[in-house]
């Protein structure tokens, strides 16, 4: 039985709260912090109808290290969930340190004033926390976070080596809005704008952002959607971490309206992370428009179709080439009338509470900062399904093999 507080009460929040109370066996207590309160008040409201379970609320500036630490002090949880933005990964991991408590996160630290987010700032905690005998899980939701454990199975199971790897995530969902993005739209459009990149024969190779495009036929229904290469946080930690990967890749699909928006945005300064004046005031043009675009956790009623989120694998087993893809489906509708919630909140929501389950019940606690494919899959995967994301193996050698 563990005392958990979630910081941050958007749209994964609201899902990773729900899954907490769901699993009142793991999560005995569990608090809720967020810079508004009321949002936090909402998502409590919410767990109290659907589960019968309180949940505790309080304000907190997650940037302002000493507010966490009282927070943290007054509260006395075994673990913090940042459930808010990758802005505050380092100010939550400081107060952790600081109070003695494990850290969990689903996005790793980005700074502010530049759009790259890297790895190397979180990693450079690794001695501290194990000096501390703290534990730090990085990137704990579908992906990075799911993907990450998805390779890890393969390595463990299916695969000797995997020599190509290639992420595919696909949202073959419709909100019936002109532009509106899934997650945090500052988030989502830095991520979306920046220039791609995949690693390939010990290197990283950059590309121009979504010049590279490829169609991919994804299973139970979806049928064939554009997939673009972009860059993506856990290909920096799986080429470490993957026995013979020779090729790793991310790609993700986007609508011809969704691309077509975001590249007027772009040619009119609207995505630039410079500070411009505006009328006597400084506002950054990015955070303005994220501002004006709808909040993603509004978007579960209107939202249909279904995500496609996996890893498509190619490599050695017992000496022969084999490719196997593992993927999840989810509904948007389903999450929806489950949770009130869009699936791609619910799809990052239940992997965050599931790598606090493995945290807390101690089948992954383990001192230091660890990404998650450096876990074992097994007791993380039996439970993502029962909690709602279930996952598919598929081997596509023969497949392949009669292609060829
Ligand atoms: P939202 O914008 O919906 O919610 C973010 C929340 O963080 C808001 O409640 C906001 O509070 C809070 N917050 C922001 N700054 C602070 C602060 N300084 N102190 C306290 N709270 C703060 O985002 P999402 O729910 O869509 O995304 C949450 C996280 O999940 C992001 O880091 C995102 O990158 C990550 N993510 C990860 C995915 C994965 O698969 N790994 C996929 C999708 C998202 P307030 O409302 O008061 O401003």
């Amino acid at each position: 039985m563990a005392k958990v507080l979630i910081i941050g009460a958007g749209g994964v929040s609201s899902v990773v709260v729900h899954k907490c109370a769901q699993a009142a066996e793991v999560f005995d207590e569990i608090v809720l912090a967020s810079r508004t309160k009321p949002r936090c008040d909402a998502i409590a409201a919410s767990v109290r109808e659907r589960t019968g379970r309180s949940v505790e609320t309080a304000r907190v500036d997650a940037d302002n290290v000493p507010e966490l630490v009282e927070l943290i002090r007054r509260v006395r949880p075994q673990l913090v969930m940042n459930i808010a933005l990758p802005y505050q990964d380092l100010h939550i991991m400081d107060a952790c340190l600081e109070t003695g408590v494990h850290y969990l996160d689903t996005a790793n630290y980005e700074p502010l004033d530049t759009a790259k987010f890297e790895y190397k700032w979180q990693w450079a905690y690794q001695k501290k926390f194990q000096e501390k005998g703290l534990m730090a899980l990085l990137g704990s939701g579908f992906d990075p976070g799911v993907t990450n454990v998805f390779c890890a199975y393969a390595q463990k199971h299916l695969l000797d080596e995997i020599h190509v790897l290639d992420i595919i995530d696909a949202n073959a969902g419709d909100h019936g809005l002109p532009f509106a993005t899934n997650f945090n739209p500052e988030i989502n459009i830095r991520e979306v704008s920046a220039r791609g990149r995949y690693w390939e024969r010990g290197e990283w190779v950059e590309t121009d952002p979504l010049s590279w495009k490829m169609s991919f036929d994804f299973p139970e229904g979806i049928g064939p959607k554009n997939c673009y290469l972009m860059y993506h946080e856990e290909l920096e930690s799986l080429v470490l971490n993957l026995r013979g990967i020779r090729r790793a890749r991310f790609w993700m699909t986007f609508s011809d309206n969704y691309l077509n928006h975001l590249q007027v945005l772009k040619n009119v300064g609207m995505t630039s992370i410079e500070p411009v004046q505006f009328q006597g005031q400084e506002i950054v043009p990015l955070q303005f428009l994220a501002g004006m675009l709808p909040d993603p956790a509004s978007l579960g009623p209107r939202t249909r179709g279904k995500t496609c989120i996996g890893c498509l694998m190619r490599g050695v087993r017992d000496g022969r080439p084999r490719t196997v893809y593992v993927y999840n489906i989810c509904d948007h509708q389903e999450c929806y009338r489950e949770l009130g919630s869009q699936a791609i909140s619910y799809t990052t929501g239940v992997p965050a509470m599931v790598g606090a389950m493995m945290m807390l019940t101690g089948k992954w606690m383990k001192p230091g900062v660890w990404n998650m494919e450096q876990m074992d899959p097994d007791p993380f995967l039996e439970q993502l399904g029962r909690y709602g994301l279930p996952w598919v193996v598929s081997d596509l050698t023969e497949e392949r093999t009669e292609g060829k």
